[in-house]
């Protein structure tokens, strides 16, 4: 570990000034259900002013990303909240190594956008680009890449700041308690201020797309996903019934490109595609969905480049929330061969508690290879849920029931559920998912001690000295 010299009282003056310290502020996350009054937000620019501001603030700290998590895990109470949009630099693109090293406050777009002259892509990264990297490590995310994610397996290393103002290269081979802990780590062992990342060639990919019963989807994956040359991969589940899914993969090809542009324009008109999705709510909507928007949406065929797909733009949900509602997002999940029974039971639950889903979407995720705070201990297919609810207290307390209920039904099928989003399981049903998280906390403990680095989750979860 290294350390950096004590400052002079100008110094931090004039880095407060820098960093725009705002008075007082409300941090909200995209959901905007998680108001939190915060003693100020800094915005740093650059390595420097980070460390000084996390050595000179005396009290608690937080660290936000894009704030796409769900839940308040960007923020706490009365914290120095670290806001790292600004601090977005490529700071090395090795094109021989392919591996990129950059600042943690960067998004996918923005690091798209550096590597998409050079041919190459990130290996893994979610669905969308607007998100951080450093967010994005700090959840561990996976997207529909197949054989890939989670996001662990495809950084090389990470730098590390400390709640003492130390900095700490880790990765696999040095440091490895801390890589493991701070990716997935939710903000709770210090800030990741840099991240190299493994990338991988931009090549052509063609949609396919077909539906079929779920119970013929486990073995199409084997005989026609995993390992058939196919990049990207995730299946509709149609929630009419729970029993057909629409798979779309992309897989490597050379055809002739039907969508010559590298990436998504910034500017690309949604207003079809959100027409689309707002009527296909509900049973009769799923119905509809299945019969005639989905068939028409997939049916011409779609040859594209990967940065393309991996340049995707949460714009396409808009409005994400309003004054009296959210979209909100949750994921399970399950070991392969209970896919099918798991299925059943949440649809029986959706049923009975009238959940009316907007999408529920399958993917693949291969084993963790160790983080302490572990989504998938083994090979695994993730449920990603879309669901518009009221912000009311009693839709709040509505969807909190539901959602025990199926945490519940993800650990009786050996699975778990993902923590980026709104915070209802209880400890135990936390402790049950994430069984190493004692030795997580352990850690915390240790890098630590004064339990400086807060945030909504570990509020909830973390027993506070
Ligand atoms: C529309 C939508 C689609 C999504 N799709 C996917 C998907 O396909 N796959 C998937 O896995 N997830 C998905 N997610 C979840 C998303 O990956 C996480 O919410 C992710 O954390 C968002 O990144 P962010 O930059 O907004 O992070 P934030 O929400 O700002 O932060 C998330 C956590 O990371 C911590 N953090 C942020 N930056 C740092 C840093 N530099 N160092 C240390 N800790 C840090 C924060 O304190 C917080 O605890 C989706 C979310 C939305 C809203």
């Amino acid at each position: 570990m290294s350390s950096l010299r004590p400052l002079p009282l100008l110094g931090v003056a004039l880095v407060l000034l820098c960093a725009r310290a705002t008075a007082a502020e409300i941090v909200n996350d995209v959901t905007g259900m998680n108001p939190i009054q915060v003693a100020r937000v800094a915005a740093p620019t650059e390595l420097e002013e980070l460390v000084r501001l996390v050595r000179e603030h005396p009290g608690p700290l937080s660290i936000g990303g894009g704030r796409y998590s769900m839940g308040g895990q960007t923020a706490s109470d009365g914290v120095l909240q670290l806001d790292m949009r600004r601090f977005d630099k490529v700071l090395e693109l090795d094109p021989e190594r392919r591996e990129v090293r950059v600042q943690a406050g960067i998004t996918w777009r923005q690091l798209l956008e550096h590597l998409d002259p050079h041919d190459l892509s990130p290996q893994v990264m979610q669905s969308y680009a607007n998100f951080t990297v450093g967010g994005s490590l700090s959840v561990n995310a996976h997207g529909r890449y197949v054989g890939q994610g989670p996001l662990v397996l495809a950084v090389r290393s990470i730098r590390l700041l400390l709640a003492d103002g130390s900095l700490v290269q880790a990765s696999p081979q040095e440091n490895a308690e801390l890589f493991y802990g701070a990716i997935g780590g939710y903000g709770g062992l210090g800030v990741i201020v840099e991240a190299t990342l493994a990338l991988e060639p931009n090549r052509r990919i063609e949609r396919v797309s077909r539906v079929m019963p779920l119970a013929e989807y486990r073995a199409y994956f084997e005989r026609e996903v995993r390992d058939a040359g196919v990049l990207m991969h995730n299946a509709i589940l149609y929630t009419d019934d729970y029993r057909q899914v629409r798979v779309v993969s992309h897989r490597f090809s050379h055809a002739e490109l039907t969508r010559p542009e590298r990436l998504v324009p910034a500017d690309r008109d949604y207003r079809l595609l959100r027409s689309a999705r707002a009527v296909s709510t509900g049973a009769v909507g799923a119905r509809l969905r299945e019969g005639v928007l989905d068939p028409w949406y997939y049916r011409k065929p779609l040859v594209q480049w990967r940065n393309h797909e991996a340049s995707l733009d949460v714009a396409e949900l808009q409005p994400i929330s309003g004054a009296d509602f959210s979209h909100v997002l949750q994921e399970y999940f399950v070991p392969e061969a209970r896919l099918e029974s798991f299925i059943a039971a949440m649809g029986e639950l959706f049923e009975r508690r009238q959940v009316n889903p907007l999408n529920i979407s399958i993917r693949h995720a291969r084993a963790d290879p160790g983080t302490l705070l572990a989504w998938a201990r083994e090979d695994s297919f993730a449920l990603v849920i879309y669901y518009r609810q009221a912000v009311s207290g009693s839709e709040r307390e509505r969807v909190a029931q539901w959602t025990r209920s199926l945490i519940d039904i993800a650990l009786a099928h050996e699975g778990s559920y993902y923590l980026p989003y709104q915070i209802h399981a209880s400890s135990a049903q936390f402790h049950a998912a994430y069984p190493r998280a004692e030795e997580f906390f352990a850690l915390k403990r240790r890098v630590d001690p004064q339990y400086r680095w807060r945030n909504r989750l570990w509020d909830a979860y973390y027993p506070s000295p």
